[in-house]
């Protein structure tokens, strides 16, 4: 079995992963995340000029190449590589930096994370042990990461950007242990398939693809649908045995899972609690303003006051309500211009001072409100009216006042829409083009730079719908609690 760090890794996450992914690959279920993928490739290319000057190994399937050219380069006394490539027996791994000065060499593993994960060091422990292999002395061995407080103002300063972990102590212990896992990965790999392994690595580092193959003898609602319950407590029941809703249903367990057992179960009619539902409504005043953003991030800030992974607002829809009259107003930024400040500018002319302004899930809205008021002291007093007088429409759905057997759980708009309009297209998120969530919207704004101006205007037309359609379904949503508050009281009375 050839081994290169990324198999290395999978096989450190669970052994199996690198079974399946050699004899059943077509068992995976979960597709790549273009855009950390991207993250990754932007923040690798930047990395490369950390140390100034550089040489790059090209890529080249024929992996000989890479590893001559690297030998190559290495008859330099000084010299920074990137993607230096080595071979020892059937390990193989490129180096993303390596400097060497004289005969001594420094390992720097570039990560576009802002933590240390147990993983990272794996990785470049597998580094340090193939290039230890093949006899070379190494002073240091660094794993880079993104510092996610730098702020950028002006150029970028990637001394600032990059912050680097000096790991040598650890790969060095860790050599042993290298070897030793190589030798395990090598003999599960010429077993046959293992059939039960769940386990939190299912989880992390990553999650994995084979997650669906691996549950594949639970029942179809099983452990792993409740909603929310932590990955620990789950593996608890599932290695006690539990793993169906009948087993759960019998045992204690709080109530938000124990009521999407038993609606399940019990096939139940939705629940509605009038009283605090009322108390709710009431607290949404007319005019309401519905209000969504669409956000965009980048592991390396492109605008001045912007930091690693800040999100970027580019988009907002609004459906505002008055005297049963609706109206809508929207923004969307062209690509390439920081969109902040007119975007702000539009926000405060589109909503009033203290107007009711409501969200779905405004964790996420007030922040980037809160946001722009910080970057915007001429806007401050409006931005932070608008934060003040924001209200938020999953409330009734998370604190459970609304609940029905549809919802599985889930208290995410993405639920609940289908959940209390089954039957309407307009409402469903599959029948737009193009766009069906968040991620996409991202990904496909960034990528408008590099579109023709006939896809451009696709694809504008295509955010435009999904972002209205946020805003709407929480129109239609708000509309319907009144209509069941209503119904549910007209039936109270008619009781004799
Ligand atoms: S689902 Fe879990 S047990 Fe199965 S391959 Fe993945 S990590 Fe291993």
């Amino acid at each position: 079995m050839q081994l290169s760090k990324t198999k290395y890794c999978r096989g450190i996450q669970c052994k199996k992963i690198l079974w399946l992914d050699t004899y059943k690959p077509e068992e995976a279920t979960q597709v790549n995340d273009d855009a950390v993928l991207e993250n990754g490739t932007e923040v690798g290319e930047l990395a490369k000029g950390l140390f100034g000057k550089y040489s790059d190994v090209a890529f080249s399937k024929e992996l000989s190449q890479m590893i001559e050219k690297t030998k190559e380069l290495l008859l330099n006394e000084n010299i920074v590589i990137t993607e230096a490539s080595f071979q020892f027996e059937n390990l193989f791994c490129s180096v993303d930096i390596l400097k060497k000065a004289k005969n001594q060499i420094e390992l720097y593993e570039v990560k576009s994370s802002t933590e240390i994960k147990d993983i990272y060091i794996h990785d470049i422990s597998y580094q340090y042990y193939l290039l230890k292999k093949l006899g070379y002395s190494i002073t240091k061995a660094s794993i880079v990461s993104i510092n996610p407080f730098y702020e950028r103002k002006g150029e970028l300063d990637l001394k600032k950007l990059f912050v680097i972990h000096d790991v040598t102590n650890i790969v060095e212990e860790n050599r042993e242990q290298v070897e030793d896992n190589i030798r395990q990965m090598e003999r599960y790999m010429k077993t046959e398939e293992i059939e039960d392994n769940i386990d939190m690595h299912c989880f992390k580092p990553y999650p994995c693809p084979y997650f669906s193959y691996c549950t594949k003898h639970l029942e179809k609602e099983n452990i792993f649908s409740l909603r929310r319950m932590p990955k620990k407590k789950l593996i608890k029941f599932y290695k006690e045995g539990i793993t169906s809703f009948e087993q759960l249903k019998k045992i204690n367990i709080n109530d938000p899972y124990k009521r999407q057992v038993l609606y399940e179960l019990e096939e139940r009619e939705p629940h509605i609690d009038v009283e605090k539902m009322n108390m709710f409504l009431s607290t949404l005043q007319e005019p309401l303003y519905f209000l969504d953003f669409e956000t965009f991030q980048e592991a390396i800030p492109k605008y001045d006051y912007t930091r690693p992974y800040m999100q970027i607002p580019f988009q907002y829809s609004l459906h505002s309500v008055e005297n049963g009259k609706l109206k809508h107003k929207e923004f969307l930024s062209k690509p390439n211009v920081d969109p902040r400040r007119e975007l702000a500018l539009r926000l405060v002319k589109d909503i009033p001072m203290n107007a009711c302004v409501v969200a779905y899930n405004m964790m996420f809205e007030k922040m980037i409100v809160k946001h722009l008021s910080e970057l915007y002291p001429d806007l401050r007093q409006h931005l932070l009216c608008i934060y003040e007088n924001m209200h938020d429409l999953m409330i009734p759905f998370k604190e459970g006042y609304y609940y029905t057997k549809e919802m599985k759980g889930s208290y995410s708009i993405k639920y609940v829409l289908p959940a209390l309009f089954p039957d309407e297209r307009d409402l469903d998120y599959h029948h737009l083009d193009m766009v069906h969530n968040g991620k996409e919207a991202m990904y496909l704004f960034k990528d408008m730079i590099n579109k023709e101006e006939r896809e451009v205007e696709q694809i504008r037309k295509a955010l435009l719908a999904y972002c209205k359609l946020d805003t709407y379904a929480m129109v239609k949503i708000w509309y319907k609690l009144k209509d069941l508050v209503d119904t549910k009281q007209k039936e109270t009375m008619e009781v004799p």
